[in-house]
């Protein structure tokens, strides 16, 4: 490999950063992947679930080498108001069995455990070094600067997360609004595994996902997260980061409300917080992607803006990791043909269409604009849970139907129908 020059200079060992470099370095290219953290995972963290097809795909049966946790077999999503909370759970043994549907997992095992691969494979890694801006040559990037360093490589790509300085500086992307982003801010609390497993009536090594809405928020918009790892629980929150402003909230008093709410209470107490993050998600979709690819330089995972939640759904890794996939096969037909310019590096787009990124991305283009509807985290949360209370009461008081109490119950919620059919008629459509 020659020193001074690369096929690929890849900025970030997150999961699209240390797919691309993997890939390309298995098919012989010349590959530096760079990490501003002491080790790659160092400064990452997510909630704590990865949907395991994107990388099965690449690494079929990963899950036998890499430091996954628990394979989801529980979801529960619970609607929260006051002192009330009711809950919808899907169990499903069959996610316990390989191909596996998701597994919860810790960032920092790994991402250092991806970016090993891509070493094994022959891509050089380089950790401790922050990318500070891309080289050009006659309009084209040629590489990058790190402090007083500077590499040069037929292609850069992009993969340095949500707050991707080397896609604004390379004038494909804006910085973000706040609206466009979310706050996640979780906590590792550290249980006897055995503990996990009779609290979330688990067997084995399967593992729950609970995403939570309403009040744990104080309303705003964003939500709950508990995910089962094998001997601890990650617990967190999720908020518009626009909205968390307007309220002037402090992120670590939600936390702490939170971890005090009946419902979780219970579920960690005796649990020893072993590690506190925070970070920054994109929300808004295609809303925010940015020019995917110019001369010399591609644009993957979070930088790009490819993550989908649809309140029931959180997905970023499997985009990250097909994004990655899809660069290193750009780079590769670039390489072929011999042109990294714009035109060359076009088929990225076309291989992202073809993956599910930009496919689900589009089917799923009007999941922000629902999920910023304030319904669904004061007055739907307040119905439903209130309304599960009242069917399961019984008081001694005159007997009344179940579509009469819901009739009444409605009636009373200050809830228009137009409203309920119009944000029902949408959620079964754009979600
Ligand atoms: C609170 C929260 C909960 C989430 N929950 C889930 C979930 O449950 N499931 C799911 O699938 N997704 C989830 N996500 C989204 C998921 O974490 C991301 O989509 C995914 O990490 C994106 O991977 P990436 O490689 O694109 O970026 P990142 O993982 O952010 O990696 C970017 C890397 O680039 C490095 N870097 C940045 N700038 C520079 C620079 N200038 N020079 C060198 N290196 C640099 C960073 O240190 C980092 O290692 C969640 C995210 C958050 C924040």
């Amino acid at each position: 490999m020659s020193d001074d020059r690369f096929t690929a200079i890849i900025v970030g060992a997150g999961p699209a950063g240390s797919t691309a470099a993997y890939l390309l370095a298995k098919e012989g290219y010349e590959v530096l992947l760079i990490e501003k953290g002491s080790a790659p995972g160092a400064k990452n963290m997510f909630g704590g679930r990865m949907y395991a097809h994107a990388l099965n795909r690449i690494i079929p049966g990963f899950w036998e080498e890499a430091p996954v946790e628990r394979p989801v077999v529980r979801e529960i999503i619970t609607f929260m108001d006051g002192g009330r909370s009711t809950s919808v759970t899907c169990r499903d043994q069959g996610w316990a069995e390989p191909p596996y549907h998701s597994f919860t997992l810790l960032r920092a095992e790994f991402d250092a455990w991806l970016a090993a691969k891509a070493e094994d494979a022959g891509a050089m890694l380089a950790c401790n070094i922050c990318v500070d801006d891309p080289l050009y040559e006659n309009g084209k990037v040629v590489g990058i600067r790190a402090g007083e360093d500077e590499m040069f490589a037929d292609v850069v790509i992009a993969a340095d997360g949500v707050n991707s300085i080397l896609a604004q500086k390379a004038g494909l992307a804006a910085m973000f609004s706040a609206g466009q982003v979310a706050t996640g801010a979780k906590q590792i609390i550290e249980l006897p595994a055995e503990e996990i497993g009779h609290r979330f009536g688990l067997e084995g090594e399967g593992g729950a996902a609970q995403l939570f809405v309403g009040d744990c928020t104080r309303r705003i918009h964003g939500g709950g997260f508990l995910y089962t790892n094998k001997r601890s629980i990650s617990l967190g929150l999720v908020l518009n980061t626009a909205s968390l402003g307007k309220g002037q909230i402090r992120v670590v008093d939600l936390i702490e409300d939170f971890k005090a709410n009946p419902e979780i209470a219970p579920l960690i107490d005796g649990g020893t917080v072993a590690e506190y993050s925070a970070h920054l998600i994109p929300e808004a979709g295609l809303g925010m992607t940015p020019q995917l690819f110019s001369d010399g330089m591609l644009v993957a995972g979070d930088a790009a803006g490819f993550v989908l939640n649809l309140g029931y759904i959180v997905r970023g890794m499997d985009f990250a990791i097909a994004s990655g996939e899809a660069a290193a096969g750009a780079v590769k037909a670039a390489r072929q043909s011999g042109d990294f310019s714009k035109a060359g590096l076009a088929v990225y787009r076309k291989l992202l269409s073809e993956s599910f990124v930009l496919r689900d991305l589009e089917a799923y283009r009007r999941a922000p604009e629902f999920t910023a509807n304030p319904r669904l985290y004061g007055a739907y949360p307040e119905f439903v849970t209130s309304l599960a209370s009242r069917l399961f009461t019984v008081d001694g008081s005159q007997p009344v139907h179940v579509l009469g109490k819901v009739w009444d119950h409605f009636r009373k919620s200050g809830l228009g129908l137009t409203d309920i059919a119009g944000d029902g008629w949408k959620g079964v459509k754009w979600l």
